[in-house]
């Protein structure tokens, strides 16, 4: 009988792109060449999925099959005094540290959400508020085990000469099953963070903030008000962190807080809501800041406070839209995007501003490079939505930057390979019986 059932349940963290796929959910890693050779025996192909956070295309395999690796969740070495710490692709990064923060460590590198897996984290070489200091996920990892559809067995690390290594490091998955990881951890005194807000007029602020900030905070963000226009362009707040030097080792426990029970009506989210809910959000911000300490959590996880919050969007779904241009371009490239998006009235609850360090990332692959990234959500409204997005997309085009596939549902092929010129490079250590819906759609 076979492993794989068919399901309709398989959706992009964005919900814009539904459908089929034959999904097997194995418990233990010696399953995994079994599962390879039935998947692929009669010419289909095959994807790893982890925690299906990713927005877009990128963990989706429509016709074909997919290997969900969640069931692989076990820690599988730990040494708290070498700071190593080895498990199984799928246990998710909120379980890595209900373990390993009574030990005084933590993540070198988080995304914005704990709901994600090991080998996720590693396909799309996460990165976090620390890229400025820390770089992303794949700088820390030390070692990796890959199993490719040919049943064959890697021990990639950083010191990999084949480029295997390289590729699977932002791989989005495609170089095969990542069985294991092995990544560096960092110490903390305590699970608290002290955290600021300050708030700023306008994107000249921003910038100041974030170079007055780089060198004495771990951790910077910042929200963006992106309905604002003409000289509040650009306003929002700046959020800056550091470990906190005193404090209880307590992990956060389980599971996400109550959960959108319905999607809710698409009337609901509208220019109006959206200016609305931006400028309370504003309001609040800026009669809150200043300094506070708060465990991690809140300060790295705040969506994570509401299960299912991508069911805000109701059934049509959002896009996420994530670029980074270079810095040298980065005020014009940015405010140019901004008035794109106020001009058109489609507003973002979330839109975040970063700027990236230059810490090299090992993978070929890599999203980050040294710049400013600035992400934001859209509620889906079909063509008028697409338009303003392909406007973005000529900005970024022409700024010399890049869009994230792990955020994006639609990015041309065009850009896909202006933005990563290492993509034949990539191309020839993909699996030849790997693909995902991107993939497939770059023309690769
Ligand atoms: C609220 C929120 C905040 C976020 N913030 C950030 C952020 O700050 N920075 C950032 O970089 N990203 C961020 N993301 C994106 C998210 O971190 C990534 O998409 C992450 O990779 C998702 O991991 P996952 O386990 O859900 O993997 P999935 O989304 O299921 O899969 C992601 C990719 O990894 C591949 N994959 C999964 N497991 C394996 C495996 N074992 N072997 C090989 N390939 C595998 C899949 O094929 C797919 O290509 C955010 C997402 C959300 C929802």
């Amino acid at each position: 009988m076979s492993r794989f059932q068919e399901t309709d349940s398989i959706l992009s963290w964005g919900r814009v792109v539904r459908a089929s796929h034959m999904a097997a959910r194995p418990a233990w890693r010696d399953e995994l060449p079994g599962l390879l050779t039935e998947a692929t025996s009669d010419g289909r192909s095959v994807l790893a999925l982890g925690l299906g956070r990713s927005y877009g295309e990128t963990g989706l395999n429509p016709g074909g099959a997919v290997i969900d690796m969640t069931g692989l969740d076990r820690i599988i070495a730990f040494d708290p005094e070498s700071r190593i710490l080895r498990a199984e692709a799928g246990l998710s990064l909120g379980a890595i540290l209900e373990v390993i923060v009574p030990h005084g460590l933590f993540l070198p590198v988080t995304p914005g959400t704990r709901f994600v897996t090991l080998g996720g984290a590693v396909a799309n070489d996460v990165h976090g508020k620390n890229h400025h200091a820390h770089g992303t996920l794949g700088r820390w990892v030390r070692g990796l085990g890959l199993l490719r559809s040919d049943g064959t067995r890697h021990l990639l690390g950083p010191d990999d000469t084949t480029g295997l290594f390289a590729a699977t490091i932002g791989g989005l998955g495609l170089t095969g099953l990542i069985e294991w990881v092995e990544i560096e951890l960092i110490q903390i005194a305590s699970a608290m963070i002290d955290a600021e807000t300050v708030p700023f007029e306008g994107l000249d602020g921003f910038f100041e903030l974030a170079s007055e900030s780089s060198e004495a905070f771990d951790y910077t963000v910042s929200w963006i008000d992106c309905l604002a226009s003409g000289p509040s362009l650009g306003r929002g707040l700046f959020s800056r962190g550091r470990h906190s030097p005193a404090g209880p080792l307590r992990a956060a426990m389980g599971a996400p807080g109550p959960s959108m029970p319905i999607d809710l009506p698409g009337f609901v989210l509208n220019a109006a809501s959206i200016r609305a809910f931006n400028a309370l959000y504003l309001w609040n911000g800026r009669r809150r800041s200043g300094t506070s300490r708060m465990p991690y959590t809140p300060f790295f996880y705040p969506l994570d406070a509401i299960g299912n919050w991508n069911r805000m969007y109701g059934r049509r779904g959002m896009y996420q839209y994530q670029s980074v241009v270079p810095l040298a371009v980065a005020a014009d490239a940015t405010r140019a995007m901004l008035q794109a998006i106020a001009e058109a009235g489609q507003g973002s609850f979330l839109a975040v501003l970063k700027t990236f360090g230059d810490k090299a990332s090992p993978g070929l692959m890599s999203f980050p490079q040294p710049g400013t990234t600035l992400a934001l959500d859209f509620p889906n409204r079909g063509d008028e939505t697409l338009r303003l997005l392909a406007r973005l997309d000529s900005i970024v085009a022409e700024a010399g930057g890049r869009l994230y596939p792990a955020k994006d549902g639609r990015i041309p092929p065009a850009l896909f390979r202006s933005g990563y010129p290492d993509w034949e490079r990539f191309a020839a250590h993909v699996d030849p019986h790997v693909s995902s819906l991107f993939w497939r759609r770059m023309g690769a």
